[in-house]
């Protein structure tokens, strides 16, 4: 397999994680290139149709070199398709995104507060809700943990406090650091999770700074990475999932089914066969939020179905994911 990555003008080993974020690449013509297929650049929509691009380097890297349909670059590229008015996807397809950012913390199920940590992130996925919300970086220096911290505080229920974004590792590890301080005094929160990206599209954000104050925290801690190929995984991804395990924590992962990138047994199944020589489990397999510009990412219901039916007969029961959707106002998950 030939990949990308002496065209993509990497920066040296041991870079700081914010240089290669800041150095991510922002231009699709750019991204086209490096993956030898320049010469597609006219079928870009413009305006990246209405959500940036942004890729870092060392994931479009392993991406393969020519490959119009590579599922790496197809998570990242803008597409004429999204520009399609498709009934059922709109711009706020989880109900309440507004709300979340505004207000910082939700808590919605039982025992478990999620706090919208940041709402950044190094990777733009085409898919992903967030197209409709860039809603930037003000969240945590705006304060709002004071706010999202005393939620919990005042509630026992709450056991474990789930970092999300945008992607909450983002933020510099001085703040989680502050974040980590407002929690010693919360005795009923013993687990924290963290859902991230970054370990994959940026494994160099867990550098030893990152894994020392993991190492520190005196909580349970489950990292839920997400990865919807296994040609998302290289050396370097290995490395960040083993700090992660060395800190103690257990790593599960979720995927989005999506067209074109991962819908079919086979995929799924070296995605699942790929996470656990990693370390990590895989954890929910989720059907797309139904977002203005993603429509043509939707696999039907009956299909993802039948996907799993077949991911059960080649794989371990650990290895295979719980299909799930999204529905807003709803007490869990809800299974297919
Ligand atoms: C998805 C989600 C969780 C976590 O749900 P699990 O099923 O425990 O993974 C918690 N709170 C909110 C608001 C969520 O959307
Ligand atoms: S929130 Fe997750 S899926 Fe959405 S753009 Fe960020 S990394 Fe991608």
């Amino acid at each position: 397999m030939i990949t990308a990555s002496h065209a993509a003008r990497l920066s040296p080993p041991g870079t700081d994680w914010r240089t290669l974020w800041r150095e991510a690449i922002t231009d699709p013509r750019e991204l086209l290139e490096t993956v030898g297929l320049g010469h597609l650049a006219e079928r870009l929509p413009a305006d990246d149709a209405g959500f940036a691009t942004r890729v870092p380097r060392g994931f479009a890297a392993r991406m393969v070199r020519g490959d119009a349909r590579d599922p790496l670059l197809l998570q990242a590229l803008p597409q004429l398709a999204e520009l399609d008015a498709a009934p059922g996807f709109s711009t706020d397809a989880v109900g309440d995104m507004a709300a979340r950012s505004a207000q910082g913390v939700l808590h919605k199920y039982e025992g478990r507060a999620l706090l919208i940590a940041s709402g950044s992130c190094a990777i733009n996925c085409r898919y992903c809700f967030r197209r409709h919300f860039p809603y930037g970086d003000e969240m945590a220096a705006a304060g709002q943990w004071r706010k999202a911290l005393e939620h919990v505080r005042q509630d026992s229920s709450i056991s474990e406090l789930i970092l999300s974004g945008g992607d909450p590792l983002s933020l510099a590890t001085a703040k989680l650091e502050e974040l980590s301080r407002g929690l010693a005094d919360i005795p009923h929160v013993t687990r924290l999770r963290i859902h991230t990206r970054l370990p994959v599209v940026l494994p160099e954000r867990i550098d030893e700074a990152f894994g020392q104050w993991l190492d520190s925290l005196p909580l349970q801690k489950v990292v839920v990475l997400h990865a919807n190929h296994a040609n998302e995984f290289d050396t370097s991804v290995d490395a960040a999932c083993r700090r992660l395990r060395e800190a103690g924590a257990t790593l599960l992962n979720q995927s989005v089914l999506l067209r074109g990138i991962n819908d079919d047994a086979e995929t799924l199944a070296a995605l699942s066969e790929r996470l656990f020589a990693a370390g990590v489990l895989p954890y929910y397999l989720h059907q797309l939020d139904r977002v203005q510009g993603a429509a043509h990412f939707e696999v039907g219901d009956d299909q993802a179905l039948a996907l799993v039916e077949a991911m059960r007969h080649r794989l371990p029961g650990y290895l295979v994911p719980k299909l799930v959707r999204e529905v807003g106002g709803e007490a869990s998950k809800r299974p297919l």
